[in-house]
This record gives C-alpha cells, sequence and structure tokens, in this order.
C-alpha cells in the first residue's frame, strides 16, 4: 500500500490557527476553557491549541489530558493496552471543557471520554476539536472544531504525524 500525502506542515499550522480562533470566538476568550487532549496525540494538538490561543488571548490556557483506555466499550476485545495517564489542571465545575484528539473516526473513543469524565468533574460544557474527521461514525458524536474531513474509505489508514514524536507534520492516508 502507498500513503498518499493529504497535508503538509504548514497546511496544519494553519488549520491549528483558525481551529484556535474558533475556540476562543465561540467561548468568548479562554477564561473558563480547559483544552484535555487525548493520548498520545491529542494531548500534542492540545498544547499547540493551547500556545496558538495563548499568543492570540495573551492569557495562560488550562491544559490536561484524559486518558479513555479504561471506559472503552471494547475494552475487552484489546485486554493488552496500556492504560495512560490523566491530568486535570483545575477544578472542571463551571468550565468548558474543549476534547481534544487527532483523528474522529467511530467516536466510541470520545463516547468513552465522556464516561471518564463523569468521573474526574462536572464541566458547564463539553466540545470537541479533532484535526481530521475521517467520517464513519457508529455513534451520534459530531466534533465543534475541525481541522479537516476526508472522505477516506472505513478501511483506510489515516496517518498522523506530529514533529514533537514523529519529527515532521503531516497527514497522509493509506488504503490497504
Ligand atoms: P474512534 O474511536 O472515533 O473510532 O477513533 C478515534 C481514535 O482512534 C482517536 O483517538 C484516534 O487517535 C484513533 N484513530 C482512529 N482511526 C484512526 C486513523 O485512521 N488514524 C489515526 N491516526 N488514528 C485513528
Ligand atoms: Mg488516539
Amino acid at each position: 500500500s502507498t500513503a498518499r500525502i493529504v497535508w503538509d506542515g504548514h497546511q496544519i499550522a494553519r488549520a491549528i490557527a483558525r481551529m484556535a480562533h474558533q475556540i476562543v470566538e465561540v467561548n468568548a476568550g479562554s477564561a473558563d476553557l480547559v483544552l484535555l487532549g487525548i493520548p498520545t496525540r491529542g494531548v500534542l494538538l492540545a498544547r499547540r491549541l493551547a500556545d496558538a490561543i495563548r499568543s492570540i488571548e495573551n492569557t495562560e490556557v488550562a491544559i490536561g489530558e484524559l486518558d479513555v483506555t479504561m471506559y472503552r466499550d471494547d475494552l475487552r476485545r484489546q485486554p493488552t493496552r496500556a492504560v495512560g495517564r490523566t491530568a486535570i489542571p483545575r477544578p472542571l465545575d463551571d468550565q468548558t471543557v474543549v476534547l481534544v484528539d487527532d483523528v474522529l473516526f467511530t467516536g466510541r473513543t470520545i463516547a468513552a471520554a465522556l464516561d471518564a469524565l463523569k468521573e474526574v468533574g462536572r464541566p458547564r460544557s463539553v466540545q470537541l476539536a479533532v484535526l481530521i474527521d475521517r467520517g464513519h461514525r457508529e455513534l451520534p458524536i459530531q466534533a465543534d472544531h475541525v481541522g479537516r474531513q476526508l472522505q477516506a474509505p472505513a478501511e483506510a489508514r489515516v496517518n498522523v504525524k506530529l514533529t514533537e514524536i514523529d519529527d515532521h507534520d503531516a497527514v497522509t492516508i493509506s488504503v490497504p
């Protein structure tokens, strides 16, 4: 299979800048925002969004991470998955939580994230930001802030590479 490049680093950077602007626009700033990344790449994207919001708003942005492993409805099928880390930067009550992930596919990860969130607080509202929405939802979950929608077949793999761990930024699609 060959990987088709659909996005380079400049395009990813512009999308993150746009999403950051949209997040502070719809939320009237960042004072009551908490960005929670879903490990692994969602955490990196949450950091990038927080950096962008910081430079737009000139304020600090609360950021943390939410591990959803134990809340997955397919846990029994993948019993050896490593459990990640949850880090909540401040009480979530009366906050707007923005969940951040790299790819939205069936929606099961975000459904699990909503279950995990119940254990750590009761935010006033929850939004979802994803770099790539690749369709094929199996649950009624949609993103509020989207980098790009891709029409990829269900059996395709969308590869999201981020400099922090993959040594360059790119989005590619491989079809088996
Ligand atoms: P879902 O639970 O919506 O089916 O899948 C979303 C989660 O699985 C995300 O955390 C994402 O990292 C991962 N994922 C699902 N499909 C893909 C894909 O095609 N490429 C990448 N990079 N991650 C995916
Ligand atoms: Mg993931």
